[in-house]
């Protein structure tokens, strides 16, 4: 459930943008998520429509980048993608990974009017 604080502090932001614009309507709000945070575009894209109604975010289209996990070798230095559950390093079978993307959660811009 932690998509409702994770939405509510995306919206503050994105209602701060839009009341520095002076914007009477925002009509596109780009997000990136990166894999590894879990985070479920639905769920934001529901909390914000709750969230939003009332106020210039209401009826704004939420577009969602997702950002892919990838990891860097320990042991050999490949940087590869994650998939599944067995994270070890394709090149060398190493288990010592360090996640280099997959982490993201940022607004990297909204459209207003
Ligand atoms: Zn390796």
């Amino acid at each position: 459930m932690h998509e409702l604080a994770i939405t509510q502090s995306m919206f503050d932001i994105v209602l701060q943008h839009a009341q520095e614009a002076g914007a009477r309507k925002v009509g596109k709000i780009n997000l990136v998520i990166g894999e590894l945070t879990g985070i479920v575009g639905e769920c934001v894209q529901f909390y914000l429509e709750f969230l939003s109604k009332g106020t210039v975010v209401e009826g704004a289209v939420l577009d969602i980048e997702t950002v892919p996990a990838k990891a860097a070798c320990g042991s050999c230095g490949e940087t590869f993608e994650l998939k599944g559950s067995d994270w070890a390093c394709p090149s060398c079978g190493g288990k010592s990974l360090e996640a280099v993307a997959g982490r993201e959660l940022f607004v990297e811009s909204i459209e207003v009017d």
